[in-house]
């Protein structure tokens, strides 16, 4: 392709199929894809063996900003040598995604980008456990937050106690280890107990399981059907409706 170009694309939350076809077309067009953690297996097989292929996703036991800073120089070197390179991330890669933070540093150093939007686990995961996060009967506003903003820090950022009272749906990404936290927080901030609470683990992904409870069972919940990553928490009264609106056949509904 030869362009000297980054593409900084979203590669969708799990079920393959989730990518745009942008992307999905550059998977065999470009000369280099540096992909995460998150990316579909599927995805990263359909790529021709005749272009590169790196694993850039983060090693279990090591620094966020070593594998980030690792990244940043693949991008770098490959465009420098006039490739085209396919920054492919788990979702969409500004959400929580730090694909901004990549767009700054080609920026600093020059060299041009083209930002790809991908589906969402904020959205994908709770549209495939039947949740819609606003209805006109029941949410008129959404909140996306995470439950784990920086490793350095131990405490959460968001404002949870003023979230609980100003939005109708709240969806967590990387909560499931601040679950406790998040719970108390927005009780802290007036909302009920009985308020609904649907976690999604592995969202679009074929072992997709959800979690359905309230503000004062989903902790519970989250232990006893032993809950890990990837998962979102949906919070708000529109996870009532996944019972009714269930449409993906999974074994897996708790
Ligand atoms: N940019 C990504 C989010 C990266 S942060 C996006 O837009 O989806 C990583 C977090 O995303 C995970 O901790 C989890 O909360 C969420 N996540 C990613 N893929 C998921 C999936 N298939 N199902 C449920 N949650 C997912």
């Amino acid at each position: 392709m030869n362009s000297s170009k980054v593409f900084i694309c979203g590669a969708g939350p799990g079920d393959p199929g989730l990518i745009s076809l942008k992307g999905y077309k550059l998977l065999s067009k470009c000369d280099v894809v540096l992909y995460d953690r998150l990316v579909s297996k599927k995805l990263v097989d359909k790529i021709p063996s005749t272009i590169k292929k790196i694993y850039v996703g983060r090693e279990s036991g090591k620094a966020t900003s070593t594998h980030q800073s690792r990244t940043n120089k693949l991008m770098l070197t490959y465009a420098r040598k006039g490739k085209s390179v396919l920054r492919l991330k788990g979702g969409d890669p500004l959400v929580f995604g730090r694909g901004g933070e990549e767009a700054e540093y080609l920026r600093k150093h020059g060299i041009q980008f083209e930002i790809i939007p991908g589906i969402s686990s904020a959205i994908a995961a709770p549209a495939y456990a039947g949740i819609p996060l606003t209805h006109r009967d029941y949410s008129s506003s959404v909140a996306f937050i995470t439950g784990h903003e920086n490793e350095m820090k131990n405490h959460l950022d968001v404002n949870l106690k003023a979230l609980a009272s100003a939005v109708d749906t709240i969806v967590v990404l990387m909560g499931v280890e601040r679950i406790k936290e998040i719970v108390q927080g927005l009780r802290a901030g007036g909302m009920k107990g009985s308020t609904r609470v649907a976690i999604v683990e592995k969202g679009t992904m074929k072992d997709q399981r959800v979690i359905l409870g309230n503000l004062d069972t989903i902790l519970k919940k989250a232990v006893r059907y032993e809950v890990t990553s990837p998962a979102v928490i949906v919070v708000g009264r529109v996870v009532s409706l996944s019972e009714h609106l269930t449409w993906l056949s999974q074994n897996g509904k708790v």
